[in-house]
């Protein structure tokens, strides 16, 4: 599982996806692949705000919210990894 994570991770950022590391997540995102559909910034407005540098913060509300957000995600711009098999 750990093994995937890890490819998984190095493919992100192969595909210039940007890293945003939280506690337990870490939040990947590519503005390439953005469609601007706002889904994010609407549906958690505390974690996903474009007003704010960085504009992701992972953790600043409840994990299991953000990665359902992030699933909704019309793009595939944004991608999460669970870090609970990570250390
Ligand atoms: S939900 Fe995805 S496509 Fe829509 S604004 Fe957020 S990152 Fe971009």
């Amino acid at each position: 599982m750990k093994r995937e994570n890890e490819m998984n991770k190095e493919d992100l950022l192969n595909k210039g996806y940007r890293k945003y590391s939280g506690e337990e997540i870490e939040v990947y995102f590519s503005k390439d692949i953005c469609t601007h559909s706002g889904n994010c910034v609407r549906t958690m407005p505390t974690v996903f705000d474009t007003k704010r540098k960085p504009w992701i913060l992972a953790d600043n509300g409840e994990v299991d919210s953000a990665m359902k957000t992030i699933d909704l995600c019309p793009s595939g711009a944004l991608q999460y990894i669970y870090k609970k098999d990570d250390k």
